[in-house]
Formats: C-alpha cells, sequence, structure tokens
C-alpha cells in the first residue's frame, strides 16, 4: 500500500496507517475535541523560525511575526517566547498581543487605514514602529501624537513598482497596489515627515506581496530600497532600521520557495556588498513560519456519487478554510487512516449553501462516510480568516508539543456566535 506522501511537512507524517503531528496521533485528538479541529505543530513553527535566525546569524534583527496569519492566543505566546515582535494591522491585534504576553515595544502596525483611535492606542501602548502607508496618514498620526504628547516613530512603506512580468506572484508592491508610497516620491515625504512635529522618523519599510516563491523580486526591491536610504541619508535623514516585510510563500502544491536561510544569504550577500550589512534589520514573516505547521481535521459526512462528479461532503466549509473560495488556492487533503480499498475521484465540499464552499476538487480518496480527513497547510490565513457563515461557530484548536496535546482554543457553541445580539423590546400595540 502506497502511503500519501505529505511534502514541506516534516512534522507531519504517517506512522503505520496512521496520521500523525510530532508524536500525537491525529485521529485520537479528533475523537477527544471533535471536528472541525485545527492541529498545530510547535516544531513545525520552532523549525521555520530557526531558518530566519540562522539566516541572520551575527546581524541585528527583529523578527515581528505578522500576525494575521494565525493571531490565536497560544501561537503569539510561542512568538513572545522565542522573542519575536509582533507586525500588527488593527488596534485588536494589539490587543491580542498584549494578552498573550507579548511586548508591546516589540511591535510595528502597518495597514493603510490606521484610524485616530487606533493611532492613540498604539502610541500609548508604547509601540516600536508605525509603518505609514500615506501622506494624509502621516499628517494626522503627527496631529494624534502631538495632542497627547507623544511622539510617534515612523517607517515609510515604499512600494517598489517590481515588473510584474518577471514576478507574477506579486501583489502589493505594484504601482496599481494601494499599498506604500510610490518610490519616486520618497524622499519628498521622508522630508514632510521629518519636519512634522509628532513625528521621529526611524526606518524604511516595503512588503512586496505574499506567498512569493522567487527570490529574484526580493534582490529587485532589496536594491530599490537601499537606492532610497542612500538618497534619503543623503537629505540628512538617518534611517535607523530597515524592515523587508515577509511574503515568502511555502510549499501547498510542489511550490518550491527557497528556504528562509538561503533566502537571506543571497539578500545579506547584497546589502553587505552595498555597505548596508551592520543596520538593524526588521522582518514580518507570516505564512511561512505557521503555514506548514497546521493541518486541519474534518469529518466524511457523506459520499454523493454523481454522472460528472463525485461529491465528499465533510463537516469543514468554507468559513474554516476559506482559501480555497477566496483565491481558488489548493490544500493537499490527506486520510487519518489509510485504507486499503482503490481511491476514487471526488470534489471535498462543505456544508454550506453556496456552490463556493469547496476544500478541494478532483482528488483521489479512498474514503468511507465516517472517516476523518488532514486538509494540510491550514496554519496560517485560515483559523484567522474564518467566520461564523452559516452560524456555525469557529473550530477548536490544539497546538502539540512532542507528545503532548494542548486545547488552545474551544469550539465556539451557537450561542457565542450571537452574543452581543439583541431582540428588540415589545412595543404596546
Ligand atoms: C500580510 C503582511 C505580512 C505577512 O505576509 P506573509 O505573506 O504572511 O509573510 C507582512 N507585512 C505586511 C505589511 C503584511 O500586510
Amino acid at each position: 500500500m502506497t502511503h500519501p506522501t505529505l511534502p514541506g511537512h516534516p512534522h507531519i507524517a504517517y506512522q503505520g496507517d496512521t496520521l500523525c503531528i510530532e508524536n500525537v496521533r491525529v485521529d485520537d485528538l479528533a475523537a477527544t475535541y471533535g471536528t472541525p479541529l485545527f492541529v498545530y505543530s510547535q516544531a513545525a513553527m520552532q523549525d521555520a523560525l530557526a531558518a530566519y535566525q540562522r539566516g541572520f546569524a551575527g546581524r541585528k534583527l527583529h523578527i515581528c511575526y505578522a500576525m494575521k496569519a494565525n493571531s490565536s492566543l497560544a501561537i503569539l505566546q510561542f512568538f513572545a517566547e522565542q522573542g519575536c515582535g509582533f507586525d500588527i494591522v488593527s488596534g485588536g491585534e494589539l490587543e491580542r498581543v498584549l494578552a498573550a504576553g507579548g511586548d508591546a515595544g516589540k511591535v510595528i502596525f502597518s495597514g493603510v487605514g490606521k484610524t485616530r483611535a487606533e493611532m492613540l492606542q498604539a502610541l500609548q501602548a508604547g509601540i516600536l514602529c508605525f509603518n505609514v502607508e500615506s501622506e494624509a496618514e502621516l499628517e494626522e498620526l503627527s496631529a494624534v501624537a502631538t495632542a497627547v504628547g507623544h511622539i510617534a516613530p515612523v517607517s515609510i512603506r515604499i512600494n517598489p513598482n517590481v515588473d510584474p512580468k518577471t514576478h507574477p506572484y506579486i501583489s502589493t508592491g505594484l504601482k496599481g497596489n494601494k499599498f506604500g508610497i510610490a518610490h519616486e516620491r520618497t524622499l519628498a515625504v521622508y522630508q514632510r515627515a521629518a519636519s512634522l512635529p509628532g513625528l521621529q522618523v526611524v526606518g524604511i519599510d516595503f512588503h512586496i506581496g505574499s506567498q512569493i516563491t522567487e527570490t529574484t523580486p526580493y534582490l529587485d526591491a532589496t536594491d530599490r530600497l537601499l537606492d532610497l536610504i542612500e538618497e534619503i541619508e543623503a537629505a540628512g535623514i538617518p534611517i535607523h532600521h530597515i524592515d523587508f516585510g515577509g511574503g515568502l510563500g511555502i510549499n501547498y502544491n510542489g511550490d518550491t520557495p527557497p528556504a528562509a536561510d538561503t533566502l537571506w544569504a543571497q539578500l545579506l550577500a547584497k546589502i553587505d556588498a552595498r555597505g548596508f550589512g551592520n543596520r538593524q534589520f526588521v522582518i514580518e514573516p507570516g505564512r511561512s513560519l505557521v503555514g506548514n505547521a497546521g493541518l486541519c481535521v474534518t469529518q466524511v459526512l457523506y459520499l454523493k456519487p454523481g454522472e460528472t462528479k463525485n461529491f465528499c461532503i465533510v463537516d469543514a466549509a468554507m468559513n474554516d478554510l476559506p482559501r480555497p473560495t477566496m483565491y481558488q488556492a489548493f490544500h493537499a487533503i490527506a486520510p487519518l487512516q489509510v485504507r486499503a480499498e482503490p481511491a476514487q475521484t471526488y470534489d471535498v465540499v462543505g456544508p454550506i449553501c453556496e456552490s463556493g464552499d469547496w476544500i478541494g476538487r478532483d482528488r483521489s480518496l479512498a474514503v468511507q462516510a465516517g472517516d476523518r480527513l488532514a486538509v494540510l497547510s491550514t496554519g496560517a490565513y485560515c483559523m484567522s480568516m474564518a467566520s461564523n457563515y452559516n452560524t456555525r461557530g469557529r473550530a477548536a484548536e490544539v497546538l502539540v508539543n512532542g507528545a503532548q496535546a494542548d486545547l488552545i482554543r474551544s469550539r465556539e457553541t451557537a450561542a457565542d456566535t450571537f452574543r452581543g445580539e439583541t431582540l428588540r423590546a415589545r412595543t404596546a400595540a
């Protein structure tokens, strides 16, 4: 019998016919906690983080985990304990960092639409840096800071306009995107920032996209960034830290992104050659730290043979796993217990009343109703994007470390999903 292989998942593998995550049988977790269930490997997160740490060995580096990839408290707690800071995109994420025991002084605040209230909250918490995305935001931030007698540390996000034809994976570092400041405007915007009373310029940043699987876009964007630093510093504005964003891809379906240490060896060679090697660096990886550390267990409810398609209807859905319907994303699907009988081709779909509610198409599976399946590479941008559509409570989550498995989020009940809603008072006729 051939067991499905799970490339890119060193801590998720079959032992005999049974899928294990580290030293825990996934089926045992599903039996205990029910399905759908997210399960994460701490060792996989540790390995992913270690690759970045190796890549930057001997350098001054802040790793700010981009927590929108997976913002569950115990995941944040793990990264905080490893010394990481956080890249946040909302005031709510800042509250999560603090609730998880993270250090506000290691937080950078990204995003194109920060509100005044969020600016104030972050200033009062004492974050490391605001990554500012527009000239209007600079003015607003200075005004908010001045009003409360604070100075806001700022970096300006540069849009390096890396050529899309050669780098099709880039989605946020192009001229037509809403992100960052056109690199032609950079010096003028830095001069404005330096002149505003409520701001202190501390850095420069870019983030060119997500699920990037090539090195060239980073190399090109880095060249642009270093050119700009030379220009800004020649104008008398020192740049203390250089933030290269996140975006490194993972292996979902035979993708071959560079390893983090390989990527950074190449980038640092360029950075060294240009004389910037001893600067303070910041990186904001999200997906590459958690994506392949997680799986989602789902149970087969029904098999529904059809004329043109066979459907495998499971208890996880687009509210738990939004990436297939949002991005036509591929997630490998593997049985928890390998069966001897021949496989058939199925579309794996959820119970939600939408044709977009699919998890995998044309998958070869040997399954029966009641079997459990693992949807792989679901550590990033799944739970953090989950919704309550169809009044489905969000899934439970377990974090595995060796032979230990801790429930880190209990399953939401229906009552949880309508907490905060109110019926109107009855009015007399
Ligand atoms: C989303 C995001 C990241 C993380 O991206 P990944 O592809 O998950 O590594 C980093 N920085 C910013 C500004 C982001 O918006």
